[in-house]
């Protein structure tokens, strides 16, 4: 009798326990606290290391979108969507930055419309990709993932690609078009992690989870030896304006991506927020105005570098 009360006591025991840990997780997944920014800063110490010292990006097409398409309340106006992708050049290697597409998988894109891709710079592309130490992803959509997954060299690009557990899984069960569906068999080749909501893979750089845009969908802060830090927002916003004046995507866009608005205005609250008081430059993966204005003032290079 006294043991099975004590077995009960064990079990209501565990009961609490299992309660403190869900509330403690739900604080914790509570985002962007007030100190969030300075965790992330510390997390990027805590890798051993010299700092990138700049940043390049290859753009191998373009998206042709009313500015409508983009954000609430948009007008008709050209909005040139890059797809691009981006290259951390350290003193030792260099880390990508998701991993640009195949011309196929581009016009899934152009909803039926023939659009710029430029083959030749894909090419450079998938070679920096080759020659880079470990590769990023800021989300499981085809634009930013095509290039591995699809890639002729997919096997030894998926070895030193860093994917998170939600990234593999929308890829191998709900892929957002067929041609990026992720086979048991690649899935096993490449590196998975998951993380609370940050971690630090190299120095000075920092992935920081923030689903909304996709279930998957990632931040990437980057300090460099300047000093300088970047944010690079994915596709929280397509535009710096989503980010500047708080607004969404149009609610038919958000309805056809399948995105989680509330999650994405609070992170476009916080990126306005470190924008604006801490000084980071906000890169949104796709606008090409912001980033030409970047590479006129040396903030980005429009270049990849090669060792051939
Ligand atoms: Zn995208």
């Amino acid at each position: 009798m006294n043991r099975l009360k004590s077995f009960g006591g064990i079990r209501l025991i565990g009961a609490v326990i299992a309660l403190m840990t869900s509330s403690v997780l739900a604080q914790l997944s509570a985002p962007y606290s007030d100190d969030f920014l300075s965790r992330v800063r510390i997390a990027a110490t805590s890798i051993p290391g010299d700092y990138a010292e700049s940043i390049g990006f290859a753009k191998v097409a373009e998206s042709h979108r009313p500015y409508s398409d983009i954000i609430e309340d948009g007008s008709d106006a050209l909005f040139i969507s890059a797809r691009s992708a981006y290259q951390l050049r350290f003193p030792s290697g260099t880390i990508m930055l998701d991993s640009g597409m195949d011309e196929e998988v581009h016009t899934y894109y152009g909803f039926g419309r023939v659009e710029p891709y430029w083959q030749e710079t894909n090419d450079q592309l998938q070679q920096a990709l080759l020659e880079s130490q470990k590769i990023l992803i800021t989300h499981e959509h085809g634009d930013h993932v095509a290039g591995i997954v699809r890639s002729p060299n997919r096997d030894a690009l998926a070895a030193k690609t860093l994917l998170t557990v939600a990234q593999l899984e929308t890829l191998t069960l709900r892929p957002q078009l067929p041609q990026i569906q992720v086979s048991p068999e690649l899935a096993s080749k490449f590196i998975v992690l998951d993380y609370q909501d940050l971690l630090p893979v190299a120095p000075g750089i920092v992935l920081i989870k923030a689903p909304g845009h996709t279930q998957g969908h990632q931040m990437v802060y980057a300090r460099l030896s300047g000093d300088r830090e970047f944010l690079f927002i994915g596709d929280i916003g397509w535009s710096l304006d989503n980010i500047t004046q708080l607004k969404l995507r149009p609610a038919q866009t958000i309805a056809r991506i399948g995105e989680d608005p509330e999650a994405l205005m609070q992170q476009m609250i916080w990126i306005k927020e470190r924008m604006d008081q801490d000084g980071l430059i906000i890169v949104p993966s796709h606008d090409d105005r912001l980033i030409n204005r970047y590479v006129e003032e040396g903030i980005l290079e429009d270049s990849l570098v090669l060792s051939r």
